[in-house]
């Protein structure tokens, strides 16, 4: 089949670019696969699809071969030889079972992955063009909604292209920037998950958000991320009078897991009105922080901090989005020949908490999914559509100002009143000013022309409303989503679907 492979950016710019840690895979004789189905499910507190997990654990052998099949170099034992891969331990996982390229393992999947793609003559490339919305049509006046293309802005010329297709697969990776701090990059502002909502997808479980405790907090420092084991060796984290607080949360410390933490740091800045909290390792000897943390030492100088000697300053950041686009095994969204793989979809897989490196390997698992579904389709016919072609001429250019400030204003009410620790009453403030930009936005999008940032823009703002929405529809607490006014967790674990189609009610959470 002809297969047209559209990014924002550059092929290689998304958060798979960015992944450090690693990928999950039983391959210790020690380990096993009911464990790694224990692990996981244990962190998705109750909301994990447990034919899904199973279904993906059992896989990830394979996977992990396919990978080196495809040329990934993961890093062995003794490097050099022709050794067995080298498993590290993350949070959540009992055994050992994390295959990694040293700390830049997105880039060794992605360099090896791209380097094929470019080579397949059936496969035509589409960088800098940007998906605006789904094309869907109802088959013969049928009910059943099938999707059929896109409209996509091509960045270059600044024109509205349609794209037929025969099937759509969305992985457009997760929502993370609708957060003012994230540890994504900016290619993460939810496209798929928007585009598919407006389609008339159902969108699962999008309160489930989760925050990496400790983002460098610089102005020039978009999203570094502080890795968790500079805590592990010995890193403390402070006020800025110097006092340390993890204590009064957990008695493991600093050494909590990543969402307490994440939550006491959010406490303690709420509490004093703090922009950050310190993370100290200066008392560690010079050398060794230099040669166990190259990249942090390197990354700090380069924005005058030395962390030999000083504490740098740190936020938590959205990290990762648990929910998205409802799939099922096959990847199957509920609108025909429309898939969704990796960060914009739910599978099931993470539940209410994702456990570490789980996430690269649902988004190949589903890749295979979606190649031996689509095989069984492959001879339908194309569907025509109508030229009604979105004209992007002749309208007036918006005043790039608004967007800018809409941007960091929809941003910081998310991070201040949707963030980590939530309350009713910040939710419900945050649902009428969400509905005044909706609606603002909307307005400039079919008025002006329409460039990038809008686009990005017009589904932060979707976004914004879906999560407001699924968190003021689940009345407890529960993995990620922890709301002061229902502290306790229920007894039936249930997933949260919202669908532009039915009224997502949320005067039930009025009616307590
Ligand atoms: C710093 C960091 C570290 C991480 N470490 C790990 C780890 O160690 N192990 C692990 O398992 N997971 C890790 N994760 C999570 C994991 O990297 C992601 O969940 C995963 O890579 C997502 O892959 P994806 O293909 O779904 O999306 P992405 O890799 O984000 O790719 C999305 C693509 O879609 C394109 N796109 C988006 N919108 C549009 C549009 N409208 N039009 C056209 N193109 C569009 C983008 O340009 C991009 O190419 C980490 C994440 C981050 C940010």
């Amino acid at each position: 089949m002809n297969v047209g492979l559209i990014s924002k950016t550059e092929l290689h710019e998304g958060s798979t670019y960015y992944a450090q840690g690693g990928i999950s895979a039983v391959l210790s004789k020690t380990d096993s696969i009911d464990q790694h189905v224990e692990d996981t499910m244990e962190s998705g507190a109750g909301l994990c699809k447990e034919k899904v997990v199973k279904a993906v654990a059992k896989d990830s052998k394979n996977i992990i071969e396919w990978l080196l099949n495809q040329g990934v170099e993961f890093t062995k034992n003794n490097p050099g030889s022709n050794n067995k891969l080298h498993l590290t331990k993350e949070g959540g996982h009992t055994y050992p079972r994390i295959v990694h390229a040293a700390d830049k393992t997105g880039v060794a999947i992605q360099e090896s992955l791209i380097d094929k793609i470019k080579r397949q003559p059936n496969i035509e490339l589409f960088t800098h063009h940007v998906a605006i919305d789904l094309i869907t049509k109802n088959k013969n006046n049928c009910y059943e909604k099938r999707c059929v293309g896109s409209y996509v802005l091509n960045k270059k010329n600044n024109l509205i292209n349609i794209f037929k297709a025969k099937f759509v697969i969305l992985a457009t990776g997760g929502a993370n920037k609708v957060y003012l701090y994230t540890s994504n990059p900016d290619t993460s502002s939810g496209d798929g998950i928007a585009m598919a909502y407006r389609a008339g997808c159902d969108v699962t479980n999008m309160e489930f958000m989760q925050f990496h405790p400790t983002c460098l907090y610089h102005h020039k420092a978009k999203s570094f991320l502080i890795s968790e084991s500079l805590r592990g060796e010995g890193g403390k984290l402070l006020l800025p009078n110097g006092s340390s607080f993890m204590h009064k949360y957990d008695s493991r410390g600093v050494l909590a897991p990543r969402d307490i933490v994440a939550r006491a740091i959010d406490s303690e800045m709420k509490i004093y009105g703090l922009d950050y909290v310190l993370l100290d390792i200066s008392h560690r000897n010079n050398t060794f922080i230099e040669k166990r943390f190259p990249n942090i030492y390197k990354k700090c100088l380069e924005f005058g901090i030395d962390i030999t000697k000083t504490a740098m300053p740190v936020v938590p950041a959205a990290h990762y989005t648990c929910g998205g686009i409802n799939i099922d095994i096959n990847a199957r969204t509920n609108i025909k020949n429309l898939y969704a793989i990796g960060e914009v979809a739910h599978s099931g897989l993470h539940g209410a908490n994702r456990m570490a490196s789980n996430s690269l390997l649902e988004c190949i698992f589903f890749s295979k999914k979606v190649l031996n579904d689509i095989k069984k389709f492959k001879d339908e016919k194309h569907e025509d559509i109508l030229n009604d072609l979105k004209n992007n001429t002749g309208k007036k250019i918006s005043e790039e100002v608004i967007i800018k400030h809409s941007w960091k204003e929809i941003r910081t009410l998310m991070w201040n009143y949707v963030g980590i620790v939530r309350t009713n009453e910040r939710l419900i403030k945050a649902k009428t000013r969400i509905s005044i930009y909706k609606k603002e936005i909307e307005e400039c999008f079919n008025k002006n022309i329409i460039s990038s940032d809008l686009i990005e823009l017009r589904n932060l703002v979707y976004i914004a409303e879906i999560i407001i929405m699924s968190a003021l529809n689940r009345k407890e607490s529960r993995g990620l989503h922890y709301n002061v006014n229902y502290p306790s967790t229920k007894d039936t674990a249930k997933d949260t679907v919202i669908n532009i189609n039915t009224k997502n009610d949320t005067k039930l959470y009025q009616e307590k």
